[in-house]
C-alpha cells in the first residue's frame, strides 16, 4: 500500500513497517529493492545546480547563461514519483526516522560524488521564516540537516542566518516571480557573523525547484565574507 494511502486510511503509524516507497512490509524504511532501483544509477547533473544534463555536459545552460551566486549542489534524487512521496512524508509521517533516512540517502551521494577536502566546514538549513515555522511546527531543512552533518562528521550551525521577512511560499509562486519574491529575505545573525568569514558552507534543503531561494543565500552569505557555497538537497526538481 503507498503512503499516501496509510495516510488517508489513518495508518500513518504504520509506516516505519514499511518501506517509503513500495509500502511492502520489510522493516526497512527504503527498501533494498526500491534503493537499488530509484538511488544506485548515477546520472550525471550539471555542477553548479544539479539539473541533469547530458553526458559530456558539465553545466546546464541556464547555469552557462548565468552562473549562480552557490558553487554547487549535491542531491540524492530527482524530485518525481514515488520519491516525492518520501518528502512528503516528511510533513505527515514519522518526522524524526524520515529525516534521518533522507539524510542517509543524501550523504551517501555526498560520499559518493563530493571528494573529502570539498566537504563544507559547517552545515545550515534554509531558514524558515518565524510564521512559517509557528504554522509548521518544524523546519524540514533542519531536521534533514542535524543527521546529514553528524553522518559527515561536520558542525551545524542552524542559527547562523534568518528570514528577516516574511515571503509568499515560493511554491505558490510563478518561477519569473520567485526570485524577486526572496531578495534580501535572509541575513547573518550578529552572533554568528564571525562563522562565515572565509568559511565553505553547506546549505541544505529538502527540495530544490527553481534555486531562487538557494541563490540568494549564497549571495547572501558571500556578501558577508564566505569562500564558497555548496547546496545539499534532498531531492531536485527536473526540467518541464
Ligand atoms: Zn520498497
Ligand atoms: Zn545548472
Amino acid at each position: 500500500m503507498k503512503l499516501m494511502q496509510l495516510i488517508s486510511k489513518g495508518c500513518a503509524h504504520l509506516i516505519p513497517n514499511s518501506c517509503l516507497l513500495c509500502g511492502i512490509e520489510k522493516n526497512q524504511l527504503i527498501c533494498s529493492e526500491c534503493h537499488s532501483q530509484f538511488f544506485e544509477a548515477a546520472s550525471v547533473r550539471c555542477e553548479f545546480c544539479a539539473i541533469p544534463v547530458g553526458p559530456v555536459d558539465a553545466r546546464c545552460g541556464q547555469c552557462l547563461a548565468q552562473r549562480p551566486a552557490y558553487d554547487s549542489t549535491t542531491v540524492a534524487c530527482d524530485y518525481m514519483a514515488p520519491l516525492d512521496q518520501l518528502v512528503l512524508s516528511l510533513k505527515f509521517g514519522q518526522r524524526l526516522p524520515v529525516a534521518a533516512a533522507l539524510a542517509n540517502l543524501l550523504a551517501a551521494s555526498v560520499k559518493k560524488t563530493v571528494p573529502p577536502p570539498e566537504i563544507p566546514d559547517l552545515f545550515i538549513p534554509v531558514p524558515l521564516s518565524r510564521e512559517r515555522l509557528a504554522e509548521r511546527g518544524f523546519n524540514q531543512a533542519l531536521e534533514i540537516a542535524r543527521p546529514l552533518a553528524k553522518a559527515l562528521n561536520r558542525p551545524i550551525s542552524p542559527n547562523l542566518l534568518h528570514r528577516v521577512r516574511h515571503t509568499t511560499a515560493q511554491s505558490l509562486l510563478h518561477p519569473d516571480q520567485r526570485h524577486e519574491n526572496i531578495m534580501h529575505a535572509f541575513s547573518p545573525n550578529r552572533r554568528y557573523k564571525d562563522k562565515i568569514v572565509g568559511q565553505h558552507i553547506g546549505v541544505v534543503d529538502d527540495v530544490m525547484t527553481t534555486g531562487a531561494t538557494l541563490h540568494e543565500i549564497a549571495a547572501c552569505l558571500k556578501r558577508h565574507g564566505a569562500g564558497r557555497v555548496s547546496n545539499f538537497v534532498f531531492a531536485r526538481t527536473p526540467p518541464h
